[in-house]
Order: C-alpha cells, then structure tokens, then sequence
C-alpha cells in the first residue's frame, strides 16, 4: 500500500479552512492548530486532530502546511519560539501557501534547510470559494522532486498547479498574477466609469464587451457587482493593499519599472484614506468615480 502522509494544517482563515477541509475528505490524516482556537471547531468535528501549537503540529505530521496572512506571520509559525522548526524532524516538508515576499521566502527555506526541513512556496488564486470547491491555482517554488512528492497534496485542494521554479518563484509568480488582477481591475471601473458618463446604457455596454477580446475573470465577476452597486469583498482592499506592497518592493529589488501598477496602487491607497478598507476590490469605482465627478450608477 501507498505511504500516505499525515499532514499539518495552520491557518483556518477564510481560505485555509476550506483547503484543510480539502485535505480531510481526500482521506489525508490531518492535524490542525490556529490562533484563535474556537476556528478548529469545524475541523474537529470533520475528523481531523487539534495541536496545542505549531511545533505540536510539526511533532506529528510528515508535511506541515500553512497558510497565514504576512512575511512576519509565516516567520513567527514557522521559525517562532513555538514554530515548526522546533518540532520538525529531518526530512519534513513544509509547504507556505500564504502570499508573502520572496525574499523572506527564501531566507525562511534557508533557515529550515538548516535543519533538512524541505520548503515549497505554494501561494493560491481563486478565493475562498476556489478554497471551498478545490479550483485553485496553485504557484509552486522549490525542488522539483520536493514538488512531485507533494503532488497528490496540491490536487486535493486544488485545479492548476504548476511548478515555476525554485525558492520565491511560486510567490513572484503570485505577485505577477496579482498585477494582473489591479490592472483588470482597474480598467473594469474605468472603462464602465467611461460607458456610464458618456451616457450609454451601462447593461447593454457590460453585454457588448464581455464576450470579446476584452473579457475577462474581473469584468465577468467584479464589473456584474458594480452594476448591481455591490461592493462587498470577494477579495478585500487590505489585502490587495498588502500584495501591492510586496509587489513594489519585489520591482524595486529587481529594478523593474511599473508604471500601471504605480497608478493602481496611489488609485488603492486613495481608498483606504476613506476608509475601504473592509470592501472588495472593485470599490476602485469610488477613486474613479471622483476623478470624473460623476456616479456609475444614476
Ligand atoms: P484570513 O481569513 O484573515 O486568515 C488569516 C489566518 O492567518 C487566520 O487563521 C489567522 O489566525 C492566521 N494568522 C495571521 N497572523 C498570524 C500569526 N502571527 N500567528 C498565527 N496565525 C496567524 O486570511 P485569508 O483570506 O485566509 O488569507 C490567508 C493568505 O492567503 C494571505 O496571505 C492572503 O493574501 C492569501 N490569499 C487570500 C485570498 C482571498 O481571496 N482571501 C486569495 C488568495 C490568497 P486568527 O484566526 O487567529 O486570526
């Protein structure tokens, strides 16, 4: 029979609860531990294990999973006075699935090779509900063999899993991704601003668009919101905001200019001056909205 590994599982946030939930109904034997406990409950009564902390987590699993929301948080669960390092044996695997710098990344794989702890970056698209319905795009840094061992991990959580390269890679390939979301995202609010001013009948303009050369996931899902007024968050200012820091910092390591970027961020920081913090991503209609003195919905 196939060594099947027990795995780890810390962070039960929006999008670590369903992945660890993932993990569970694919028959992996699973130890969980989050910070605020009372997150565990739902996970418990699915079958899986609770640990006092992440050392406990590392003590009794094979790969060790987490998924929390900064550079310093991965470091304090990982590397902390009770982090995984501390319980790990020689020969774990630790997957960080959080989207963090890559730069700490690999600082992080170094410290715990130190200890013949393995390391992938493994950050995630798709959302909660990519969370929930095991669609993700997982982004996959690291050794290659590290990689296939964990394949059948990555495929319980998730659709299209690609390894792009070694330590860090995974997370600049999620910081690419999240470029390209800012700036769809953007030109959604921009270009349905431009319809709506200009007098056209916002339904008929979203119909006339979407289907052509340029559709995409954020006008499909973000421009259906604004037509309706919603801004409630699929993905929340904040953490756009924090991806947006990360990007920037990564380009000015790199020397890589980012003109359109630049303009999203200022457009995103301009929203957490009024307070939308706790909004989704396409509340960029109310930075837009006042440039052109105008409302997209009359
Ligand atoms: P979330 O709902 O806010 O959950 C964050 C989790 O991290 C919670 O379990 C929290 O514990 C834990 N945590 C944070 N700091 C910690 C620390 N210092 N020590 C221990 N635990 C800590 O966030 P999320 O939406 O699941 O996002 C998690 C990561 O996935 C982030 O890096 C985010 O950028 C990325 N991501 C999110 C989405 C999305 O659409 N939400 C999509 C792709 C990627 P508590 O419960 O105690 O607060």
């Amino acid at each position: 029979m196939e060594f099947v590994k027990r795995v780890g599982f810390i962070g039960l946030g929006l999008m670590g609860s369903g992945m660890s939930m993932n993990l569970l109904k694919a028959g992996f034997p699973l130890t969980v531990w989050n910070r605020t406990r009372s997150k565990m409950k739902p996970l418990l009564d699915a079958g899986a294990e609770g640990a006092g902390s992440p050392r406990e987590v590392a003590e009794r699993s094979d790969v060790v999973i987490d998924i929390v929301t900064d550079s310093p948080d991965v470091e304090e669960v990982l590397l902390g006075p009770e982090g995984v390092i501390h319980g790990a044996k020689p020969g774990t695997i630790v997957i960080d699935m959080s989207t963090i710098s890559p730069a700490v990344t690999r600082r992080i794989a170094a410290e715990l090779a130190k200890k013949d702890i393995r390391m992938l970056d493994a950050p995630v698209s798709g959302g909660a509900i990519g969370a929930r319905n095991r669609t993700l795009s997982i982004m996959v840094g690291g050794d290659a063999e590290t990689f296939q061992e964990c394949l059948p991990i990555f495929q319980a959580m998730g659709k299209t899993i690609t390894h792009v390269g070694g330590h860090g890679m995974g997370q600049t390939v999620k910081l690419c991704n999240q470029i390209l979301v800012g700036l769809n995202m953007l030109a959604v609010a921009e270009a349905l601003m431009f319809a709506s001013k200009a007098g056209v009948d916002l339904e008929k303009a979203y119909a006339a668009v979407s289907g052509g050369a340029a559709g995409s996931w954020q006008l499909t899902n973000n421009g259906a919101r604004l037509l309706k007024g919603d801004l409630e968050p699929g993905f929340k200012v904040k953490d756009y905001l924090k991806d947006l820091r990360l990007i920037m910092e990564t380009a000015a390591e790199i020397k890589m200019p980012l003109v359109g970027t630049s303009v999203v961020h200022q457009m995103f920081r301009s929203l957490d001056a009024e307070g939308l913090r706790e909004k989704g991503t396409q509340a960029v209609i109310r930075a837009v909205e006042k440039l052109a003195e105008a409302k997209l919905l009359k």
